[in-house]
């Protein structure tokens, strides 16, 4: 009976610390696997009339086509997302001693964490709006959706008609421009972002250098036209899609509905973006066909036109 008690007792108080090992051991573990914390919502109030943007759909990018169409080309560069060509701004780089508010110079204003342009959306503005590498909408911002009919993608209500009218206009010509990706919200963008960032950063990165990896694959929130709802992927995303017919008839006829691809080929010094033959913006009409006509991207077509953005 005596023996059987300390028994007892000797398994109770090595339950309670072999219990206090494992609690100790998560609570290091934490401690070094801790994300910085980001607050992209600071500085959300921003009070700028200054300028342009564009957007997305909810495409999870981490289930992207690559596992299912494995088969086709492995050799061929494929997109996550937007893919930028070079990192020009550390999004990491926050400083959070400092108060977080927007930064005005003359009628640009900044924000403090990304030294980013911050760009303001307006029914005057959204067909020109430009987001890149220097350039962010605030978090704030939310575009009126419209779904696409039959499909499960959204894109601004401004613009979903005329995808539509584009995609039965191709229809009619034996063409389907299937959507793939169209709007991503902001908060969705910002979670594969930090998500990527995270998984670079359990490869042992730094956290900076964490985040300026996630940023070769993965276009910063803001910096995407995709969380505008102002831009569609078009059947998938990789570079093949330069050599099919879908492609090809974008090339002849998308501007006739106000659309322009956004990163063509040769341009990605100045868009940041390689080269996208799946992804198209939608500018308006006259836009689109001044655009295409002169063999510009748009930052180039701004800047040429005057053109303030
Ligand atoms: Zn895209």
């Amino acid at each position: 009976m005596n023996q059987n008690k300390s028994s007892r007792i000797v398994a109770a108080i090595l339950v309670v610390l072999v219990s206090a090992a494992a609690v100790t051991a998560v609570l290091i573990y934490n401690s070094k696997h801790r994300k910085p914390p980001v607050d992209w919502d600071k500085y959300t109030s921003s009070t700028s009339s200054a300028a342009q943007t564009d957007s997305t759909a909810p495409v999870d990018t981490t289930a992207q086509p690559s596992d299912t169409e494995a088969t086709e080309d492995t050799t061929e560069t494929k997109a996550d997302d937007d893919t930028t060509v070079s990192v020009q701004n550390d999004p990491s780089e926050n400083d959070e001693s400092t108060s977080a508010s927007a930064v005005s110079d003359g009628n640009q204003v900044t924000n403090p964490d990304t030294g980013r342009i911050l760009v303001q959306v307006t029914d005057d503005n959204y067909k020109l709006v430009v987001v890149n590498s220097t350039r962010e909408f605030p978090s704030t911002y939310e575009p009126k959706l419209a779904q696409i009919l039959g499909t499960d993608k959204y894109l601004d209500a401004r613009v979903a008609p005329h995808y539509e009218e584009m995609y039965n206009a191709a229809k009619q010509d034996g063409i389907t421009l299937t959507p793939y990706s169209a709007y991503r919200s902001y908060d969705h963008q910002k979670r594969n972002y930090e998500g990527r960032a995270s998984n670079e950063h359990a490869k042992g990165l730094s956290w900076d250098a964490a985040y300026a990896e996630a940023a070769k694959v993965i276009l910063p929130p803001g910096t995407s036209e995709h969380n505008l709802g102002l831009c569609m992927d078009i059947c998938n995303v990789y570079n093949s899609f330069a050599t099919q017919p879908e492609y090809r008839w974008l090339t002849e006829n998308a501007y006739k509905y106000g659309f322009i691809l956004r990163y063509p080929e040769g341009k990605e010094k100045i868009t940041g973006v390689v080269f996208e033959p799946w992804h198209w913006r939608y500018v308006g009409t006259e836009n689109a066909k001044a655009i295409r006509d002169s063999g510009l991207c748009l930052e180039e077509w701004l800047e040429a036109n005057n053109i303030a953005y």
